[in-house]
């Protein structure tokens, strides 16, 4: 693990705009993984990093994408790299505050120009001769000659400013969605849900009623072994799909393992859950499944499901042990069913 990210706003852009060409110098994809990693070594303060890099370079090592895998994993489990977001967030308001400050100077060089044209006006409302209008209107493009050529250099920088940001932006969003979210689906992966959990107060489970549905592929290993592990990874998106589908906003989806799901119902009572997790049994098998690309038969994909809701200021960790066991038993008794924990008494039941 590492300390705390002190650096100040400009040195933490200038280490940001290090590890790009870190990246591109190893050959590598600057895909946020990487990105992670050649920040946290370009900063300069993860001393182990920086001598498990320098000592590869000095055998003459190739620092490989498997590698930076593995130094992501080493470096970044846990969720630390909160400080990593923090710090790319700083950058980003830094680069805001340049933008601002020059788009705030272009304004006063417009209004230099304003004055010009407007002493240029009192000028030719004086009495002249042809004289003085010739030299007010040779200032006159000459000034705005300036000012374009000006605001060619501010268009220029502005726009440079913005690639910038844009760049930055999506690095920190990819980053984000790395550690949080599930690649093969999009939806949330664990630790996004702890995270979640953390932000939304859900661990105590204060509201009066919520409920949890956990979700398991029937025989998946089967299925895998008859079609492929491809096929399966598309029907692990067929079933994330299926359930956020039959879901309203505010619930929660996490893939909570391989081919586990975990739903939050948040101000849903038990009743209200169990219907859910009916529709969403009914829905994961109305039609067999056929490959799109062969037209080949892959069959029916069924789920079985264990609700429960909370008790009283529950922690999050004790409702889901709870789905755990209905879930349980809903498979002991055949799959494709819905068992429910309720709150009173300590059997789960089938629903029907
Ligand atoms: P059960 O009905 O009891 O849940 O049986 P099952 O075969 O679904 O359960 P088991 O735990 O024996 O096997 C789960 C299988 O899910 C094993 C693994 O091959 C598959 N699996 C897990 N994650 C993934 C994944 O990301 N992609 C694919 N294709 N398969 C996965
Ligand atoms: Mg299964
Ligand atoms: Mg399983």
């Amino acid at each position: 693990m590492f300390d705390e990210y002190n650096e100040s706003a400009e040195e933490a852009a200038t280490i940001a705009r290090l590890a790009l060409p870190w990246i591109s110098r190893n050959s590598l994809p600057a895909i946020p993984v990487n990105y992670a990693v050649a920040y946290e070594l370009l900063s300069g303060r993860n001393k182990q990093l920086k001598s498990e890099t320098d000592k590869l370079q000095k055998d003459n090592k190739k620092i490989t994408q498997s590698l930076l895998y593995a130094l992501f994993k080493k470096y970044f489990s846990g969720g630390v790299n909160h400080e990593l977001i923090k710090n790319i967030r700083i950058e980003l308001i830094q680069i805001f505050s340049e933008a601002i400050e020059v788009i705030t100077s272009s304004g006063v060089g417009m209004d230099e120009y304003r004055e010009k044209l407007e002493y240029a006006n009192t000028k030719l409302n004086d009495e002249m001769d042809l004289n003085v209008l010739r030299d007010v209107v040779s200032e006159m493009i000459a000034e705005t000659r300036r000012m374009q050529e000006s605001s060619k250099q501010l268009q220029l920088h502005l726009n440079a400013t913005c690639d910038e940001l844009d760049t930055l932006r999506s690095d920190f969003q990819k980053v984000q969605n790395e550690i949080f979210n599930d690649p093969l689906t999009g939806i949330l992966n664990r630790r996004g849900l702890s995270k979640l959990l953390e932000q939304m107060k859900l661990n105590e489970a204060e509201q009066d009623s919520v409920s949890v549905l956990m979700i398991d592929i029937d025989n998946f290993k089967q299925f895998n072994d008859s079609f492929g592990h491809i096929i399966g990874d598309e029907v692990i998106k067929f079933v994330t799909n299926t359930i956020t589908d039959n879901l309203k906003g505010r619930d929660i989806t996490v893939r909570f393992g391989g081919e586990e799901f975990l739903v939050i119902l948040p101000d849903t009572a038990l009743n209200m859950a169990e219907r859910v997790a009916l529709k969403l049994c009914h829905a994961m098998k109305a039609a067999p499944l056929t490959q799109t690309s062969t037209r080949r038969k892959l069959g029916h994909i069924t789920i079985s499901i264990g609700v429960t809701s909370n008790h009283h200021k529950e922690q999050m960790e004790n409702i889901i042990e709870r789905a755990d066991s209905a879930l349980y038993e809903a498979k002991k008794s055949g799959r494709d069913r819905v068992f429910s924990f309720p709150l009173a008494g300590d059997i789960s039941h089938e629903v029907a």
